[in-house]
């Protein structure tokens, strides 16, 4: 047993790996910290106290074995520690990267509830993983036996992807659709640079492509087929496509010159680092540089807004919530690089116009104090007008940040047959992961609405397994109709 490697949080200080300085890191979309060292990473491991009841894996959506392969880090058996935490994950460095853990594993970590600070999970997960692509310890994506059946998937981002890799596995012949150029879904369009760097995500894609993964890009499901026609060419289909309309700020002004929807803005700046020609970009619409920038939100479309606009060179970057620091949904981490980097965080306040010289382009935001009053019904305080007074902002660029909602998918695939919800997120059975439509599953956020890229990769794993069962039962009563 390990024990002396292991329990290490009193003697080891929690240490996350150096972040670069704010200065040097404000001048480029590079990811802010790089990985560990080799022996940091396996010391921060070895802090870990290898509890009977893991409340770090119960946390995590993939339920990781944590313990496991903190405990081979810290060993220096990192074959076997990627090994592990591969083999409940499609892309762990990913996680590792950009999941919320102060809210998720790390957050609760028993040491971090014993006042020592979480063992830094997230951070080990990317080292062992990153250390496993360096060393070529990454398999091939290698199908399993074919099972003559076809699975056509919606959606390449993080949900259809590990979708498609766990088909592929099984023997199934995948093909992806995606309106986009590029597939990653908003891995490569949405999340920015300095929180995850496109080759990773490339790397991924290249692999499930080299696996017989067949991708069919720049193919929007509604303009170039409908989902009927893909329902004839495939024995499954699974609409992973994610959520994209944007919600609506209900204020003067927001049809001026200069007000611009976040993910249009972040698209435009992720596609300037691909090297892409983006008029909307190079004409200066969708670049922050030498403006005011006001953005309106607080989750994490957009601080990365924020963050984009102050490495665009913005001359300032202000961010307008109507709650406070404590009750934002965006990570406090986040913030505080954000902070670092120089925005500046206006709480409790909301917008009340977009002002601008007769119809011309945006100048200022006007904006209303709040306060917090009762708690609603999800358990939040609303935000409610304060008496104290307006105030302005001057703002060149004010992007709207607010979170988004489902499209609407019956109309916009001609399918007007499909299930969906009040919330306009498609409908599915809890235990099939089917919708009513037989043979057509989904997952994703277009099920769960907004959330997190853990929680795609987690619906993945569950309606993949779903899939196989209903893929299965198909094939036994083909061959008994034969
Ligand atoms: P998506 O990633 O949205 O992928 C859906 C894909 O479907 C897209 O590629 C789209 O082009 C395609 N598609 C849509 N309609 C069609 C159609 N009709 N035909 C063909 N293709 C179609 N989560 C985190 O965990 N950590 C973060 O730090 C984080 N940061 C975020 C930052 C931003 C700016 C945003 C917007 C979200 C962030 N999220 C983050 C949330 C996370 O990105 C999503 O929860 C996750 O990507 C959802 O995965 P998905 O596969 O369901 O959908
Ligand atoms: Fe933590 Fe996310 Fe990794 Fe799970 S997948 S261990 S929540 S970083
Ligand atoms: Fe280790 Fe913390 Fe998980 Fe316990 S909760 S097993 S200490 S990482």
């Amino acid at each position: 047993m390990a024990t002396e490697v292991m329990l290490q949080f009193v003697d080891t200080a929690q240490a996350y790996p150096a972040k670069r300085a704010a200065e040097l890191r404000a001048e480029d979309f590079h990811e802010i910290a790089h990985r560990y060292a080799l022996p940091d990473g396996e010391e921060q491991a070895g802090r870990c106290s290898q509890c009977g009841v893991p409340y770090c894996s119960v946390h995590c959506p993939l339920q990781n074995h944590i313990p496991d392969w903190l405990r081979l880090t810290a060993e220096g058996r990192l074959r076997e520690a990627y090994e592990i935490s591969n083999a409940t994950s499609t892309m762990p460095e990913i996680c590792g990267r950009i999941c919320p853990q102060d809210r998720l594993c790390e957050g609760n970590c028993v040491i971090e509830a014993a006042g020592h600070g979480a063992v830094t999970i997230g951070a080990v997960e990317k080292f062992i993983t990153d250390t496993a692509w360096d060393n070529g310890w990454v398999e091939p994506l290698v199908p399993g036996r074919a099972r003559g059946q076809s699975v056509g998937i919606i959606g390449a981002g993080p949900a259809g992807l590990s979708a498609a890799e766990y088909m592929r596995l099984l023997g199934y012949e995948v093909h992806v659709y995606d309106r986009h150029d590029r597939a990653g879904g908003l891995l490569t369009y949405g999340i920015p640079g300095f929180k995850l760097e496109k080759p990773v995500v490339m790397r991924r894609i290249e692999r499930l492509a080299a696996g017989g993964i067949v991708f069919h890009q720049d193919f929007e499901v509604g303009r170039d087929a409908s989902l009927d026609e893909l329902r004839r060419r495939h024995d499954a289909v699974l609409i992973a496509t994610g959520v994209y309309k944007p919600r609506a700020i209900d204020v003067a002004g927001t049809d001026r010159t200069g007000v611009v929807a976040a993910l249009d803005y972040l698209t435009a700046s992720n596609r300037k680092g691909f090297g892409d020609s983006v008029p909307d970009y190079d004409d200066g619409r969708l670049d922050a540089a030498g403006k005011n920038v006001v953005v309106i939100g607080g989750g994490d479309t957009a601080m990365d807004c924020v963050r984009t606009a102050i490495r665009q060179g913005a001359a300032s970057v202000k961010c307008l919530y109507r709650r406070d620091r404590a009750n934002m949904p965006g990570s406090q981490r986040e913030v505080a690089n954000a902070e670092e980097e120089g925005v500046e965080f206006v709480w409790l306040a909301a917008p009340a116009s977009l002002d601008g010289s007769g119809e011309g382009a945006v100048d200022t935001v006007r904006a209303t104090r709040m306060r917090l009053g009762a708690a609603d019904s999800s358990g939040r305080r609303a935000p409610e007008r304060d008496p104290g007074g307006d105030f302005t902002l001057a703002a060149d660029l004010v992007i709207k940040a607010l979170g988004f909602d489902p499209e609407d998918l019956p109309v916009l695939f001609g399918a007007t047959g499909l299930g969906i919800t009040r919330w306009g997120t498609v409908r599915t059975d809890v235990k099939t992961m089917m919708t009513n439509l037989d043979g057509v599953f989904a997952a994703g956020d277009i099920v769960r609405g907004a959330s997190l890229v853990v929680w795609a990769i987690r619906d993945a794993r569950d309606v993949s397994e779903r899939m196989h069962a209903w893929l299965k039962v198909k094939a036994a009563s083909g061959r008994q109709a034969a």
